[in-house]
């Protein structure tokens, strides 16, 4: 007769749910201990009936929340219609979904996918395409200038040109045609660019990294450098866009306008994944039918989430938030900056959207998140002793002064 082990009778259902996932699916992340059962706004509830304040907004793909109404509401009469048609047939989202975006981005053409790596490996492709046909680069020639510490996908081809050896060991051999310069880095930049140079692949606030932002000026002198070397500058505004830095896209706050925009995650308002590019007919139009394509790339049900996302958008009331809500986040968090003895060592961040260094002697960036999981916050740490703040734009300002006043207990514990 086998009796249960001690720890296996006091086994929670948490406990439970994560022995499972971790014997039954590959371990590339690391989650924390916390299973979700269910959320709405801001908030999240987990399979014990616990509740969490989330602070990351599934990296920004949940700017307007869980299970937003205007967002599921157009989900669910989409689901009665039609859900997917393939792009063999024409169907009746598809029009008014590229014309709504390209008028919120002040371009002219929209090329729809899913995932954010997706549309970024379209943006490599568009570039090298335009580059052959329209500015005349010799075949195979194309290069493609990037910056150090970026992330911007998980693809053999997207991870060939990041910088982080996680991201990147053991996944050769490595797509050519990529120049990696310091982010920030304006002079090195334009030093990079040479007649082979097809395109400047930025992100205008790098996320991952740590939530950097450049120095003044830099995405101008891109923008600059760009125009003057016949170069197409590509944001990547898939984390930084639609509204989490208080203006509809991050290149806003230095008057920039990109010659591409690549955009994803909030498009899908956290219910079904969106991706696109946006730019002129003059680059976009450099393709032909059978020469790139996604099965789902463009789908009614995509195109009903992504056209209630765009109709939000345009009242501004989420930029709006994104500022008033961002100046109290940041406020508060240069308090825990102080004169340089508090729990903080750097704060940085635009909008409703920081990063945060942490005192090493606090721990690192994990062991302060599983901390905060147990006082009722989600935020989640990246490379060291970093911690990113992002929580969605709906979050109300009781609540998230109810975060950083947890936030402020647990740094100063
Ligand atoms: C998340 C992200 C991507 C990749 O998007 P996926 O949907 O995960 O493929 C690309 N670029 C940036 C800036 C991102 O934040």
């Amino acid at each position: 007769m086998t009796t249960l082990s001690g720890a296996a009778a006091r086994a929670t259902a948490t406990d439970r749910e994560i022995a499972a996932a971790e014997a039954h699916s590959a371990h590339n992340y690391h989650p924390l201990p916390v299973v979700v059962a269910s959320a709405e706004g801001a908030w999240v509830t987990d399979v014990e009936g616990r509740r969490y304040l989330d602070m990351l907004a599934g990296y920004s793909a949940l700017n307007f929340g869980h299970g937003n109404p205007r967002l599921i509401a157009a989900a669910k009469a989409q689901l009665d219609r039609v859900t997917l048609t393939s792009r063999a047939f024409h169907h009746d989202r598809f029009a008014r979904f590229c014309t709504e975006l390209a008028e919120l981005c002040g371009m002219e053409t929209v090329l729809p996918m899913n995932t954010g790596a997706e549309a970024v490996e379209t943006a490599v492709k568009t570039a090298r395409k335009w580059g052959y046909q329209v500015k005349g680069v010799p075949d195979g020639k194309a290069k493609i200038v990037v910056a150090a510490g970026n992330f911007h996908g998980r693809t053999t081809t997207i991870v060939s040109f990041s910088t982080d050896p996680e991201a990147r060991a053991d996944f050769g051999p490595y797509t050519p045609g990529f120049t990696v310069v310091p982010y920030g880095d304006l002079a090195a930049l334009e030093a990079a660019v040479d007649e082979f140079t097809v395109a400047v692949l930025l992100e205008p606030i790098q996320g991952e990294a740590g939530v950097l932002v450049p120095p003044d000026g830099y995405l101008a002198g891109v923008r600059r450098v760009t125009a003057e070397r016949g170069v197409l500058f590509v944001a990547d505004e898939i984390q930084s866009g639609l509204g989490r830095t208080g203006t509809t896209f991050a290149c806003e706050h230095e008057g920039v306008v990109p010659d591409m925009y690549v955009l994803g995650k909030a498009l899908g308002g956290g219910v079904v994944p969106v991706s696109a590019v946006v730019s002129s007919r003059a680059v976009l139009g450099v393709f032909r039918p059978g020469e790139h394509g996604s099965t789902f790339g463009g789908n009614p049900l995509a195109c009903a989430v992504g056209l209630e996302v765009l109709a939000m958008l345009r009242t501004g009331e989420y930029q709006e938030r994104a500022t008033t809500l961002g100046a109290r986040l940041h406020a508060e968090l240069r308090e825990l900056l102080g004169d340089g003895t508090g729990p903080l060592t750097a704060v940085r961040g635009r909008g409703l959207w920081a990063g945060i260094d942490v005192a090493p002697s606090l721990g690192t960036g994990r062991a302060l998140s599983e901390r905060l999981l147990t006082r009722g916050l989600l935020v989640k740490d990246t490379h060291g002793s970093t911690l990113r703040l992002a929580p969605p734009l709906v979050i109300t300002e009781e609540d998230l002064d109810w975060g950083l006043a947890r936030l402020r207990s647990v740094l100063s514990s």
